[in-house]
């Protein structure tokens, strides 16, 4: 694999760095490294979301999860598309949906954010507006949204692991050339399956080959760029699904990110109340995983 030599030194020396700091909260040479706190659930969906559609998935549910949870701050991130957006094949409802959550319950320790989850169609045309974007404190953008078949990918494409590759690399880096409010702005599940998602005779190993196929040179340009953006990039993984090689090839793209020098935040992409006991499983096994401190956490909320 081209170049991974000179990532994998990077993270050898930073493992150096801290073989003389037993305590890694403790100080070395005025420097201190703090070991990234688990208190951020960026990527939450409510009732609101057809995929939830569950009536226990209230905001007060949401809230009671993020206080009892320790959480600092959390953010509903709901579907939509604003009707004022063109798309040849509209999919979701508009902004007045989930403007219904409104206005947000806040917690004694935990403070609720209102954002979404902004789908990009197949000409990577993102669903909101500059007037949405000055209502929502956060927006995630979905660019691996592959499973809607003649909505976010053609049909061309669809059954083909080379063209989806090319489709994923191409969103990622047209959705970094526009104009928006990246300092509140996240990469949703950067490698989730859905990047394969709908194939004819799907299987699990599919979405791992479609980032195979992205290098790591072709990831270093996408990444340095949203470290230069100041975007985040979001952990939201089902680590359970990957032991193994399989873990470091599902790893690889967001090593790259560290290097990068990229900050992340943590989401469950809970749909119901179950879901934010696994997500927090899995937020605690990408942060050690990746053996992030406290100053790689991305902290729009301050
Ligand atoms: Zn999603
Ligand atoms: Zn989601």
């Amino acid at each position: 694999m081209p170049h991974v030599v000179p990532v994998i030194a990077f993270l050898c020396a930073r493992e150096r760095f801290f073989v003389y700091n037993k305590d890694r909260n403790s100080s070395i040479l005025g420097g201190v490294a703090m070991k990234f706190v688990i208190d951020q659930d960026y990527h939450i969906h409510s009732k609101l979301s057809p995929c939830s559609n569950d009536p226990l998935q209230t905001v007060d549910a949401i809230l009671a999860y993020g206080e009892k949870a320790g959480m600092k701050d959390i953010v509903v991130t709901d579907h939509f598309w604003d009707k004022s957006v063109p798309t040849p094949k509209p999919f979701w409802s508009g902004f007045d949906l989930i403007e219904q959550n409104l206005p947000l319950p806040q917690g004694e320790h935990t403070r609720f954010h209102f954002g979404c989850e902004a789908d990009m169609d197949r000409f990577s045309v993102i669903g909101f507006n500059r007037k949405n974007a000055d209502r929502l404190e956060f927006i995630i953008v979905p660019i691996n949204h592959l499973h809607f078949n003649d909505y976010t990918i053609a049909p061309c494409d669809f059954d083909d692991l080379k063209r989806r590759a090319d489709c994923y690399v191409q969103r990622f880096w047209n959705f970094l050339q526009m104009d928006y409010p990246f300092r509140k702005m996240g990469i949703a599940h950067l490698t989730d399956g859905l990047v394969a998602g709908g194939m004819k005779n799907g299987t699990f190993e599919n979405h791992l080959a479609i980032l195979d196929m992205v290098s790591d040179d072709t990831f270093r340009i996408l990444f340095e760029q949203v470290s230069e953006r100041g975007l985040g990039v979001e952990l939201n993984v089902a680590t359970e699904r990957y032991e193994g090689a399989n873990r470091e090839r599902m790893l690889r793209p967001y090593r790259i990110a560290k290097a990068c020098g990229c900050k992340f935040y943590t989401g469950s992409d809970a749909h119901h109340p179950a879901g934010f006991e696994s997500g927090l499983r899995h937020m605690h096994d990408m942060v050690a995983w990746l053996d992030l401190d406290e100053e790689d956490k991305f902290k729009p909320f301050g």
